[in-house]
């Protein structure tokens, strides 16, 4: 088992991680910029070491510097949370290299799958369901190119292999637009991420987005947590999230499951992971995996009861999983809420002094965040500052929890998305389920 971890990370999730190293006895090491000296975490681990100025190159993405940390504190591993180096296969690979423990899968696998043309070859082969599509990095004949997309049927989408943050890729809807798309594609996608790779989808019109949960331990055990709908999206960031998806038959859903067990296995996969896909018409089509610990991970966690950040410390000490899939009971039905600092009319980040907070509480309600009264939001990060979790027996009772949870927070001296939530939480089309990618942005008029 680990001893000492360093959490390479701030916020909610280092707070999360904190707490579940707390739990197995784990010492902690919290590193941090300048600013965020008062952050929660940091108060609490055992030990704390300011890595640089606030600029998260210089902090949070300096990896020699988490490294020297690592060394003077003696710590054996490293959790990345989401975010900042979590899915950078280099840094991995120099965690190793140093001696130490990443928590996560191999530098490796974190570079297959973040080669969204691999990806795809790796899932196809273990049999998870990918969208139609080019089979591969495209080619620059134009003709080719046409017969590719005119066997796919448009519109399609020319996506960039090295492509993430919902950047490089562009619709096209016509034969007319298909060879200049692609060119534009291809330079952008050189100039953003070093590598002019493009693939060629069919592009799906009005899917849902749901994504399934696995913990494998590299040693030839994989389970799956279910699935989630994180379909309630802004300019493809997650605004709400729920455990189970709802709706959606049980036989496709456990084939899904199976199939990304399966490919765990085959890729012998090592950790924590999500395999997302657009689902429509009954079927599911992968789109990529996370090879980390996800935002929305808690509602997986209120309806199954597994710590998924403790099973993670686990596996990276090295056991096998303690959990076998027959051990998983699916109960009940879980919600998460995002908060942001954030104007709601804008959206563009608030940060600044929380002057009063109250958090919500009761049967059911569980809130992960860092903030407490008195707390300076910096402006130099994400500006999420925290997550409201419901449970219930059913839908209908996690979602008035989450009303009433809603209705019960407070946070003064800085604008929030909550009004935003207390909102969609009564709009008639969530309250039913299923709603399509596309709901929120149309709800708000974007
Ligand atoms: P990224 O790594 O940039 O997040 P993804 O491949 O996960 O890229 O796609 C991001 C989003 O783009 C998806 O959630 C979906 O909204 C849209 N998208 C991607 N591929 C397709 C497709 N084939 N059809 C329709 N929408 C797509």
């Amino acid at each position: 088992m680990l001893d000492k971890v360093l959490i390479a990370n701030r916020g909610e999730i280092a707070l999360r991680i904190l707490r579940a190293c707390k739990e197995l006895g784990i010492q902690t090491v919290a590193v941090h910029s300048k600013i965020d000296a008062e952050l929660k975490h940091v108060k609490l681990a055992d030990q704390a070491v300011c890595i640089g100025p606030n600029p998260s190159p210089q902090s949070y993405l300096n990896v020699p510097a988490i490294i020297s940390a690592m060394e003077v504190t003696g710590a054996q591993a490293v959790h990345p949370g989401y975010g900042f180096l979590a899915e950078n296969a280099d840094f991995a690979e120099q965690v190793e290299d140093s001696g130490f423990t990443f928590i996560g899968p191999k530098a490796e696998t974190i570079r297959t799958m973040g080669d969204k043309v691999a990806a795809i070859k790796a899932m196809k082969i273990a049999g998870v369901p990918t969208v139609p599509g080019s089979d591969g990095p495209l080619s620059e004949d134009p003709d080719e190119l046409r017969a590719t997309a005119k066997r796919i049927g448009y519109p399609v989408i020319v996506k960039a292999a090295a492509g993430g943050g919902g950047r490089g890729m562009r619709v096209v809807e016509n034969e007319e637009s298909l060879v200049n798309s692609v060119t534009i594609t291809k330079t952008e996608a050189a100039a953003a991420f070093g590598d002019g790779t493009v693939y060629m989808e069919k592009f799906l019109q009005n899917p849902r987005h749901v994504e399934v949960q696995v913990l494998s331990d590299g040693q030839g055990n994989a389970i799956h947590l279910g699935d989630r709908d994180c379909s309630l999206q802004r300019r493809h960031q997650k605004v709400i999230e729920e455990a189970p998806a709802p709706g959606i038959p049980e036989e496709a859903r456990q084939a899904v499951f199976a199939s990304c067990v399966e490919a765990c296995i085959q890729m012998n996969y090592r950790g924590a992971g999500t395999f997302e896909f657009l689902y429509e018409d009954g079927n599911y089509y992968f789109i990529e995996m996370n090879t980390r610990v996800q935002v929305e991970h808690p509602v997986s966690e209120m309806i199954t009861g597994v710590d998924i950040i403790k099973e993670q410390l686990t596996i990276a000490g090295g056991r096998p999983l303690s959990i076998k899939q027959e051990d998983i009971v699916f109960r009940g039905h879980s919600f998460e809420c995002r908060i942001n600092a954030e104007d709601p009319k804008t959206f563009l980040p608030q940060p600044g002094k929380i002057v009063a907070y109250h958090a919500p509480g009761g049967n059911g309600v569980r809130v992960d965040s860092h903030i407490y009264n008195g707390y300076s939001v910096p402006p130099n990060y994400d500006s999420m500052i925290g997550k409201v979790i419901t449970y219930g027996r059913d839908r209908n009772s996690a979602l008035s929890r989450m009303r009433n949870a809603l209705d019960e927070m407070m946070i003064d001296g800085i604008k929030t998305n909550i009004d935003l939530h207390a909102d969609l939480v009564r709009d008639e089309e969530f309250k039913k389920g299923g709603v399509n990618i596309h709901y929120l942005e149309k709800k708000l008029g974007l």
